[in-house]
């Protein structure tokens, strides 16, 4: 059935080009949607949901229709970890950066301004460089469906690299807006690679890190305002959301294209778990006249296979995963996990305990599951830079 609601995978020989990736994605999204809306497949979606609730998706997880799970994730998997939402402004991060002078606030992410002056960024990055913060239970609960077989991939919009600190590997992961992890030479007659760990040193020093075979600006592969998302998402989108059982999404309000348009790429057959404080991808009003129902659909009397779960990511995952039965599972691995994290750290804090924060140290993680930490960031943010 999902199968045959599913358009053929036409030829697309420029889904891996450079440019243009984006429109051929557009166009693809458009035919699936003419198709369905044509009646090519016209018989109603079936109902794989016993019932539109956390415990109708754990009971489907459970069964044997369940193989492939695909998690679509953004900044409010990250925040318990002690990562804002740092592209948004409002923050409090872009008024820290007022001595830069920037035009507007998302400047600093912008690659046209970023080329004149890197200035702003590295200054930003050095304080959110990802490395020494944890990821959270919702990291771990991904890692879990993996052991269990279920995760055919990670969509991520955040580019913390939690999601690789929590195991997941760089093949089961498309991190939509690029990540830390690389770094590389602007100048395209260059393009050395660097790693998290070189660019590291050069931001905790204050300096722009610059090539050391060429001296100009080294760049992490971060997607900036400007710049085309990694090859990597257009090709495995269109083979990952035809076959996919189950669409979970964490902790974005899928506000940022074309990451947000990926919910109405499963078969119409797929259940879609939101897990997120708000609800969000409802079909808008337009696209709803047009008869094309690829938004969420919680509430409606059509409503047949989306399910919203309001709150905490974390605590989200939690309930999942009680439901599931592998809540002491999940609960053990983030206890051990995090305690791995800490006895790298702790060599490190005996040197570098200066000002005395008190708050700087963060007691052993308990063994409840619950947050690592909530809020309060930036007693962490700093600390001595240790590779996971
Ligand atoms: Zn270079």
């Amino acid at each position: 059935m999902s199968e045959a609601d599913a358009p053929p995978p036409g030829a697309d020989p420029d889904a891996e080009a450079e440019g243009g990736s984006e429109e051929d994605s557009d166009m693809e999204l458009l035919r699936n949607l003419l198709a369905r809306t044509l009646g090519l497949g016209t018989e109603p979606p079936e109902r794989v949901l016993d019932e539109l609730s956390l415990a109708g998706i754990a009971r489907f997880m459970q069964s044997e229709r369940c193989r492939r799970v695909v998690c679509m994730v953004g900044a409010g998997i990250s925040t318990a970890a002690g990562i804002p939402d740092f592209r948004s402004p409002g923050t409090g991060l872009y008024a820290n950066l007022g001595r830069y002078e920037l035009p507007y606030p998302e400047a600093i992410f912008d690659i046209s301004y970023f080329k004149q002056h890197p200035e702003p960024f590295f200054a930003l990055a050095k304080e959110l460089l990802p490395g020494q913060l944890k990821p959270t239970v919702c990291h771990y609960f991904m890692r879990l469906l993996k052991e269990k077989g279920l995760l055919l991939r990670c969509y991520t919009q955040n580019i913390d690299t939690l999601e690789r600190v929590a195991g997941l590997q760089p093949e089961e992961l498309v991190e939509a807006h690029g990540t830390f992890q690389t770094a590389h030479c602007l100048r395209s007659s260059c393009r050395h690679q660097y790693d998290l760990s070189w660019v590291k040193e050069k931001i905790f020093s204050s300096l722009v890190p610059k090539c050391d075979k060429c001296q100009s600006v080294v760049k992490p592969d971060i997607v900036f305002f400007g710049e085309n998302l990694p090859s990597r998402f257009f090709s495995l989108l269109q083979s990952d959301f035809q076959k996919v059982d189950l669409l979970i999404i964490m902790g974005t309000s899928l506000q940022v294209q074309p990451f947000a348009s990926l919910v109405s790429r499963v078969p119409a057959s797929t259940p879609r778990l939101l897990i997120n404080k708000e609800k969000t991808g409802q079909s808008d009003v337009f696209m709803s006249l047009m008869g094309f129902g690829c938004g969420m659909d919680f509430d409606s009397d059509k409503a047949y296979r989306d399910v919203a779960w309001l709150g905490d990511c974390d605590e989200g995952c939690l309930a999942l995963a009680e439901l599931l039965g592998w809540k002491k599972e999940l609960q053990e691995l983030v206890r051990k996990e995090h305690a791995a994290i800490d006895a790298v750290a702790a060599p490190e804090d005996t040197s570098s305990a200066s000002g005395g924060d008190p708050t700087s140290r963060r007691g052993r993680t308990d063994g409840s599951g619950g947050r690592a930490e909530s809020g309060g960031a930036s007693s962490e943010q700093r600390g001595d830079d240790k590779e996971p």
